[in-house]
This record gives structure tokens, C-alpha cells and sequence, in this order.
């Protein structure tokens, strides 16, 4: 009665990508956790709400309606109905994030959240990514991968994405990515803990295919 597949790991890892691939060969639904994290980023940037000041995220963080499409193919979020997939993806939010998703409250809200959309997909199934799922939203996830790679590839990944293409970029890229690991690993989510009896794949000399395959290869499908 319903197929989770938790995916966690840190920034640049390959986990979206692998993510919704997962979910496409598996018939499955799709969530992306950290856009729910930089949804409500997004709207304290843009609302001028002190990051640091936990108790104003937290107001916000509880008066924010958010709703999530999980397509695979065309996975979206919007706040108070307003769409905000491109919005999450700037530098901005992603350097802001880490500080929003370290409040007690968001965080409880947010998993809550996410448990019911996980619930919703019953008698389906959903592959879920972040940093906490097979710890915390689904420790019951019958597959659980945790995906690494190298500081080097990750940054690279992350550079591309942003269609960056100097070395420079790539370099400060790679220092905003140690920061934010620092930063989620001494708070909330530890993007380098792996959960009890997930499978772990370093996927700096692996392709997404290849990865995917692997994948589907331990557990048996
Ligand atoms: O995966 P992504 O880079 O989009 O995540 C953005 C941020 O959201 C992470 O750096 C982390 O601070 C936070 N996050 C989290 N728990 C999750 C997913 C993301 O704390 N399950």
C-alpha cells in the first residue's frame, strides 16, 4: 500500500536529477523537499523579514499556503498561489536558505506538510528527496539512497545549473556550497548523515543513468 523511496544527500549531488528519473521508471509521484524550504525563502526575501529572527520566519513560515505539483516531469510550487519556480533557484535564496530551514518551526511545519502529500500519493507510491527524509519525514521508506560526490563535481554541477561558465564562478560556487553544508550539518538537516539502512551511492564517476540503474539494481527491480 504505497511505495516511498527517500532520497537524501547533500547540494549537487545528482539527488533531483535521480530523483524524478527514479520516479518516472517507478510509475511513481515526485517531491522536491528543499523547494518547500526555499519557497518560504523566497517570500521572507521578498517580504524583507529578518532571516535571523526565528520567531518573524516562523509567523511566516505558518501563515504561508503552500502547494506542490509532483509530476516528475513538471514538478512546481507556488505560494499563496503565486508560482515561484523560478524565484527559488536564485542565488539569493540558496545562500538565505540554510538560516530559514534551521528554525524549529518551519521545520515542523514543513515535515507535516510533506507527510500528507506522501499520504496522498497512497495506494501509489512517491520518491521523495531532501536531507531529512529517510531520518525523519519517512523513516518507513521501503528504499532509501543517500547519493554523495566529490565538494569539486558538486560545485560544478551546481555552476552549470546556474549557467555559469568561468572558473570564478565555479570557485565561489564551491565555497557558498561548503558554507551551506557547514551551516545544515551543525543545525536542522545534516546533509552528510546517512540514514539507517540506506543504500549509498558516491555518484562523482557515475552518470545519472548509471546511478538510476544501480538503483533499481539493489532493490530488486
Ligand atoms: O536540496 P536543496 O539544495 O534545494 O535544499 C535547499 C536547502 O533546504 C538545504 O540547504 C537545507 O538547508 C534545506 N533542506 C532541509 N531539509 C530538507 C530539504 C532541504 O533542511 N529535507
Amino acid at each position: 500500500e504505497g511505495l516511498i523511496v527517500a532520497v537524501d544527500g547533500p547540494g549537487g549531488s545528482g539527488k533531483s536529477t535521480v530523483a524524478r528519473e527514479l520516479a518516472r521508471r517507478l510509475g511513481l509521484r515526485y517531491l522536491d523537499t528543499g523547494a518547500m524550504y526555499r519557497a518560504v525563502t523566497q517570500l521572507a526575501l521578498e517580504r524583507r523579514i529578518d532571516i535571523e529572527d526565528p520567531q518573524a520566519v516562523a509567523e511566516l513560515a505558518e501563515r504561508a499556503v503552500l502547494s506542490v505539483g509532483t509530476d516528475p516531469d513538471e514538478p512546481s510550487i507556488a505560494v499563496d498561489g503565486v508560482g515561484v519556480d523560478a524565484e527559488i533557484r536564485t542565488r539569493a535564496v540558496t545562500n538565505a536558505v540554510s538560516a530559514i530551514a534551521a528554525v524549529p518551526a518551519v521545520r515542523a511545519r514543513l515535515v507535516a506538510q510533506q507527510r500528507q502529500v506522501i499520504a496522498a500519493t497512497r495506494p501509489g507510491g512517491i520518491v521523495v528527496e531532501g536531507r531529512d527524509i529517510g531520518s525523519v519525514v519517512a523513516p518507513d521508506a521501503q528504499i532509501k539512497v543517500f547519493l554523495t560526490a566529490s565538494t569539486e563535481v558538486r560545485a560544478l554541477r551546481r555552476s552549470r545549473q546556474l549557467g555559469e561558465k568561468g572558473v570564478d564562478d565555479v570557485a565561489r560556487t564551491l565555497a557558498e556550497l561548503d558554507r551551506r553544508d557547514a551551516l545544515d550539518s551543525s543545525r536542522a538537516a545534516d546533509p552528510l548523515a546517512v540514514p539507517e539502512g540506506a543504500i549509498v551511492l558516491d555518484s562523482t564517476a557515475l552518470s545519472v543513468p548509471e546511478v538510476v540503474d544501480e538503483v533499481l539494481k539493489r532493490c530488486g527491480q
